[in-house]
């Protein structure tokens, strides 16, 4: 089964596609990758979850990637003695650390670090920025805020800090507790919420010691301003525009998108690009023509991957969602200004073998008209290298390594299969012949290119680019 586009279909698994069936519909509507998301997850459902998916993927003979969503450290207040309180604009209202339901004056915030870190003029955002208040007074033990925006608020509601650094990394004991259940299941990437510096990432590179790939949520200011060094020590980023979108004025989140997406690619580090994409699916059939827009311009910026949250996890409509982004990516891709503005963002290749292979498979089937570049590729690396090529024809990537093929479905343009190392130069040739055949990339009397690093076995040394004749099926 091969897809017929290049960017990633990345759906979240949920109460409305938690069944097997269903999550095989899934897949066969288009999505690639799938989010467990461990705000919602307790472990045995993980467990379940992560069963079916791999039975799917045995079933349908393609890798599935896994994507184990972290909540991090989301702060939340505490609860109210009545139903919340009324805030008005102007009035006084403090957060403490008093452990006692809160009043119409008053309400607990059980973050003892957030008391160290807020200053006086900070903000707060209550409820996804619904009610925005300001610190007057910081104290070790109590924020006084004038109300700047009012409305209800009600207990247990989510609070942002954009203009405060807060003293403590994105992992929480929860964090690390799920972490270590997913890790031994088997994930293939991890994201981490609410990273504000690359040392945030540091803690969960220890613990996954190369098991799981590491995706930063850019989804905080603090991180946006951190973004090259974030890249660095990622291994992939999302745009996470949900919380940005609270953190930030909402018309500054299209040009971060941009930024977060133009900068991955230049890395060479996947790009998933998240959040209300195709919201109004959650209730109806159909998206609006804004959200297919929003859809269309992520494919147009080549990002890797787009994602549904709600859509397909709570979702009325969860296949359907699906398919709407499979249909939105395959008719970008053919448009006709699609490739002048992929290739208008090309960055050049950095002086490495792989660069220079893949930059050259790029070139020379541009220029012969052919219809699949093939590369082995047995840690990803040369895969994400070509791909960083965003050529104009699709990648097949060989890899023996049923992880390697797992985490790289997520990557743009890669058509994954497992199989093999190649045993010599003519193993080499024909296996990749008669793959591109069978999985319906070339016919017989094509020719395709050949990407690999001899000798065999030595990984991260792509070194060679062959130009192939497919011969009839019978010749392998
Ligand atoms: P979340 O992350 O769904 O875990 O909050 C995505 C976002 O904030 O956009
Ligand atoms: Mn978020």
């Amino acid at each position: 089964m091969r897809r017929k586009r290049s960017i990633k279909i990345l759906a979240t698994l949920g109460p409305a596609t938690s069944e097997e069936d269903r999550i095989a519909e899934l897949f066969e509507a288009g999505a690639d990758v799938f989010r467990i998301n461990m705000s919602h997850t307790p472990h045995k459902l993980l467990k379940s979850l992560h069963g079916r998916l791999r039975a799917v993927e045995a079933r349908f003979g393609r890798p599935i990637g896994i994507l184990c969503d972290l909540q991090g450290p989301k702060l939340r207040i505490g609860t109210f003695s009545g139903d919340g309180a009324d805030l008005v604009e102007g009035d006084t209202f403090v957060l403490d650390t008093r452990d006692t339901p809160g009043d119409g004056k008053r309400v607990y915030l059980p973050h003892p670090p957030v008391f160290e870190a807020a200053e006086e003029g900070h903000r707060l955002l209550l409820d996804d920025g619904r009610i925005r208040l300001r610190v007057v007074t910081a104290a070790r033990n109590r924020l006084e805020c004038v109300v700047e925006v009012g409305g209800k608020l009600t207990a247990r509601k989510g609070v942002s800090l954009p203009d405060t650094l807060l003293p403590f990394g994105a992992m929480t004991d929860k964090d690390r507790a799920d972490l270590d259940a997913a890790l031994n299941l088997g994930v293939d990437w991890v994201a981490l919420s609410f990273v504000q510096r690359p040392d945030d990432l540091a803690e969960a590179r220890k613990m996954t010691r190369g098991r799981a790939a590491i995706m930063a949520k850019i989804e905080k200011p603090q991180a946006v301003q951190r973004l090259d060094e974030i890249i660095e020590m990622a291994d992939g980023l999302m745009v996470a525009r949900g919380d940005l979108g609270v953190e930030m004025p909402l018309e500054a989140v299209p040009g971060v998108q941009k930024r977060i997406t133009r900068a991955g690619r230049r890395a060479g580090k996947p790009v998933v690009v998240a959040t209300q994409m195709l919201e109004s699916m959650i209730s109806a059939p159909v998206p609006t023509r804004a959200e297919v827009s929003d859809v269309a311009t992520a494919v147009f910026e080549g990002a890797d991957a787009i994602m549904l949250s709600a859509e397909s996890a709570v979702g009325d409509f969860p296949v359907e969602a699906v398919a709407t982004m499979n249909r939105i990516a395959e008719r970008v891709e053919t448009d006709a200004n699609f490739a002048s503005i992929i290739n208008a963002q090309r960055a050049d290749p950095e002086a490495t073998g792989p660069d220079a292979i893949s930059a050259a498979a790029r070139t020379v089937s541009d220029t012969l008209k052919l219809p699949a570049i093939v590369c082995y590729t047995s840690s990803g690396a040369t895969g994400l290298r070509a791909a960083r090529e965003r050529p104009d024809r699709p990648i097949i990537a060989l890899s023996p390594n049923p992880a390697t093929s797992r985490r790289l479905a997520l990557v743009w343009g890669l058509h994954c299969v497992l199989t093999e190392d190649a045993h010599d130069e003519n193993d080499m040739v024909d296996r990749a012949c008669r793959i591109a055949q069978q999985e319906g990339f070339a016919k017989p009397g094509q020719r395709i290119i050949v990407t690999a690093g001899v000798p065999f076995g030595t990984p991260g040394a792509t070194n060679m680019l062959r130009i192939a004749f497919v011969g009839d099926a019978g010749t392998y």
